[in-house]
Order: C-alpha cells, then sequence, then structure tokens
C-alpha cells in the first residue's frame, strides 16, 4: 500500500501528444478513477504508473520513492486489463498463482494467498476449473484474483468492466468495490463510463484530450463542475444547457431564458467572477434533469409542453418543449402529465451552472 503522485506527467508518441502534464495525487487506500472519453489518454496514464510506457517529461512516486525509471516488475503494481487474458489450459487455481510461482513465492504462502482471494472473489468452487467453463463474469473475477494473491501496493484496473453484459458490470464493480476498501489497496481504475467512476470511486480525475480538467470526489465533480466538458460528461441524462441572458444586480442575477425569466441567486456565480459580470452579458445557463420537477411549488418556474414521456421506475423524464428548445425535466411517475398538456417547472436555483460561452469555464 503506498500513495501515487504524477508530477507533470507528459507522454508523447512522436507529434502526438497522449498526455499533457498530469498532476494527480492518490493518497494511501484511496480508489481514484481516471474517466473521459475515449482517446483522452487515460490508459497512457495508466501505463506510466505500471511501467509499460516510458514518460516524455515528468515525475511518479510511490510513498517517498521515485519509481520514474523502474522496470514494470520493479513497481510491486497489479495490473487488470479489459481482454483479462487468462492460460487457456490451466486451472483457475494454476492461473491466480501463476505469478506467485513465477517469484518463487514459498508453496505454503501461494496457497494461503490464492485461498484468501479465491474466498473474497467467490471462487472457491471454481479453482480446479478450465476458464473455457466459466463464464464471462467469472472469468473477470479470475484476473481480478490473479492481481490480488499478489498482494500489490497499488491495484491498476484498465476497463475491466467493459465486455461484461450490463447485470454483470454492476455485480462486480460492486464486489471490486468491497475487495479494494477491504484489502485497504490504492486503486486507479480507469473508464470511459461516468456512472461506473461515480459509484466506485473516492476520487475522479476527468480527462479531456490529454488534460487534467478536474480532479475531486464524485459528488464535487457532479455538483460543481468547473466546465462545460465536465458537466455535460458527468450525469446522465445529460446535463440541460440552454442560452442565457444575465441581468445581475444587488442581491441576485435576472436570467433570461427560453422567452421567460428566472431569478438566481448571487451564489449562482463565483465570487471572484461577480465582479466581471455586465448588464446583458450572455451565459450557458446548466440545470440537470433531476433539479428540474414538473409542478412543485417553489417559486422559479419555467412554462411549456410535454412532448416525450420516459417513466424509468421511481421517477420519469419529461421532454419539454419550451419556445421551440427541449428541456429534459423530472415528474413522478404516479403523476404523469399527458403529452401535449402544458405543464410548470420548479427550478432548483441553487443547482444551476452558468458557464461562459467562450471559454465554457464556469462563470
Ligand atoms: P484512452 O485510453 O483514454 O482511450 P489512450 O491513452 O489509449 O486513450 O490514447 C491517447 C492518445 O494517444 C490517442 O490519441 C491515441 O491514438 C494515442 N496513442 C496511444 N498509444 C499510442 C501509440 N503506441 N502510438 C501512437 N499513438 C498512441
Ligand atoms: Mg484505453
Amino acid at each position: 500500500m503506498t500513495s501515487v503522485s504524477l508530477r507533470r506527467v507528459s507522454k508523447s508518441y512522436g507529434s502526438v501528444v497522449a498526455i499533457k502534464s498530469l498532476d494527480i495525487e492518490v493518497r494511501d487506500g484511496q480508489f481514484l478513477t481516471l474517466l473521459g472519453p475515449s482517446g483522452c489518454g487515460k490508459s497512457t496514464a495508466l501505463n506510466c504508473i505500471a511501467g509499460l510506457e516510458r514518460l516524455t517529461t515528468g515525475q511518479i512516486v510511490f510513498g517517498d520513492r521515485d519509481i520514474t525509471e523502474l522496470e514494470p516488475h520493479e513497481r510491486d503494481v497489479a495490473m487488470v486489463f479489459q481482454d483479462y487474458a487468462l492460460y487457456p489450459h490451466m486451472s483457475v487455481r494454476q492461473n491466480m498463482s501463476f505469478g506467485l510461482r513465477q517469484q518463487h513465492t514459498p508453496r505454503a504462502a501461494i496457497e494461503r494467498q490464492v485461498a484468501t482471494a479465491a474466498e473474497f472473489l467467490g471462487l472457491t468452487t471454481l479453482l480446479e476449473r478450465r476458464p473455457a467453463d466459466l463464464s464471462g463474469g467469472q472469468r473477470q473475477r479470475v484476473a481480478v484474483g490473479r492481481a490480488v494473491v499478489r498482494n500489490p501496493s497499488v491495484f491498476l484496473m484498465d476497463e475491466p468492466l467493459s465486455n461484461l453484459d450490463a447485470g454483470l458490470r454492476i455485480r462486480t464493480r460492486t464486489e471490486i468495490k468491497r475487495l479494494q476498501r477491504e484489502l485497504g489497496i490504492t486503486c486507479i481504475f480507469v473508464t470511459h463510463d461516468q456512472e461506473e467512476a461515480m459509484v466506485l470511486s473516492d476520487v475522479i480525475a476527468v480527462m479531456r484530450t490529454g488534460e487534467l480538467q478536474q480532479i475531486g470526489p464524485p459528488m464535487a465533480v457532479f455538483r460543481d463542475p468547473v466546465n462545460l466538458f465536465v458537466a455535460s460528461f458527468i450525469g446522465s441524462p445529460a446535463m440541460n444547457i440552454v442560452e442565457a441572458i444575465l441581468e445581475p444586480d444587488a442581491d441576485g442575477i435576472t436570467c433570461r431564458l427560453l422567452g421567460q425569466t428566472v431569478r438566481l441567486p448571487q451564489d449562482a456565480v463565483r465570487p471572484e467572477n461577480h465582479q466581471r459580470l455586465s448588464q446583458g452579458q450572455k451565459a450557458l445557463f446548466g440545470i440537470r434533469p433531476t433539479d428540474v420537477v414538473v409542478q412543485g411549488t417553489t417559486s422559479e418556474q419555467l412554462v411549456g409542453r410535454a412532448f416525450l414521456i420516459e417513466p424509468v421506475g421511481p421517477l420519469a423524464y419529461v421532454d419539454v418543449d419550451i419556445e421551440g428548445s427541449a428541456l429534459r425535466v423530472t415528474a413522478d411517475p404516479d403523476r404523469l402529465p399527458a403529452v401535449g398538456e402544458q405543464v410548470t417547472l420548479t427550478l432548483a436555483v441553487g443547482r444551476v451552472c452558468l458557464f461562459d460561452p467562450q471559454t465554457e469555464m464556469r462563470l
């Protein structure tokens, strides 16, 4: 177990800059997720930590040890990949113990470590099977088990759940989280799936085209995104974004949007930006579907016409047409509007995010 620091880490392949000056701190025992769209440099960052890629510039430190120049086997990391390449001719037990046998670990210790990991992962009754006789989820658990038995200081996982079907993904991610918590291993996990990142992580590092956008606890990144990219990438269904004109005054901000008016509190804009706001300033007004409800009672409201209704069980999403723009909102599934019905929408004004349309940064 150890902390991990990436200090201004960059990696280029010829003229392609895969990651650019990443500064990331992972505390001992923490679960950090690198999150971002395909091609943003997540795997490159993970491979640099594993020692599978050399850095172009920068430094990687485990605890107080600079490991930048160390070979992969000297780093005490274990890695799980998306395609969990198990040895087909070996049993689960042999697959799990392979790394330890290579290191000439004493037989009794191997048996103990494999038994413990198998117990953790619900593989005890499957130890004599071959990979071909396992389901996809069981195979992925063997791959996790094979990494865990080595008792690494740092556990690295590159989209380990991507090949599993939906139900299995959810169960396996719960197992990974439980295992990581119980073993207290520092973990760096890569995914493009924002929901996976939200449920698993202590800290999420959001990346875009090789650059770190924001790093913080899941709910901080969800509630307080630094820019339009993070706001749009995190959360499903996605945040509504509409153009607005701001009229700031002494005790709040009047927002004109979709031909209507919404009044926001002063702290809808960050203190350092209060001075910068001008009358008639253009902004992008962001609000999550779950922060706008059909009916409701509080003061800040918009009016529109429901045109698409999607019940998802505990709640329903309703697409509402306002002046030709669509706003996705939430409704009580037991009190749904009819398609075409005029609806009144209540906004949680404290949850509105305003962005500069030019820089796409939060105002
Ligand atoms: P992600 O894992 O987020 O999908 P990657 O780290 O795999 O992204 O890739 C980041 C960028 O680096 C991409 O533009 C990719 O094409 C490029 N890249 C990755 N590996 C290589 C390589 N070996 N040679 C050249 N370019 C690469
Ligand atoms: Mg990748």
